[in-house]
């Protein structure tokens, strides 16, 4: 798969720039786990990172989170719980200790 092409202008929501082709990781979290994909073809601020994903290429997401090609590897992923802070002035938990 190429990178998106065309006479489309985008432009960033946030900074103003014009997008350009370009490749990005996605992840998303399905009913049975996280899924990640690499390399999407996407268009992305060269000025903030900003990333907009064509509809036809989110068609192609769908269709790999409906299980339609297999993975090219599997990963573990780190899963935090952040429920037990208060909303306002979050601290991030520090990792207990050693004694
Ligand atoms: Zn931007």
């Amino acid at each position: 798969m190429t990178p998106p092409t065309g006479a489309v202008q985008i432009t960033c929501p946030d900074c103003r720039d014009t997008l350009v082709p370009g490749r990005v990781d996605h992840s998303s979290l399905l009913t049975n786990g996280p899924m990640i994909v690499e390399h999407v073809p996407a268009f992305v601020c060269p000025q903030c990172g900003y990333s907009a994903i064509p509809a036809q290429t989110w068609e192609v997401l769908e269709q790999l989170a409906a299980g339609c090609a297999a993975p090219v590897r599997f990963a573990t992923v780190p899963v935090y719980d952040l429920s037990e802070l208060p909303d306002a002035g979050i601290q991030i938990p520090r990792r207990p200790q050693a004694t």
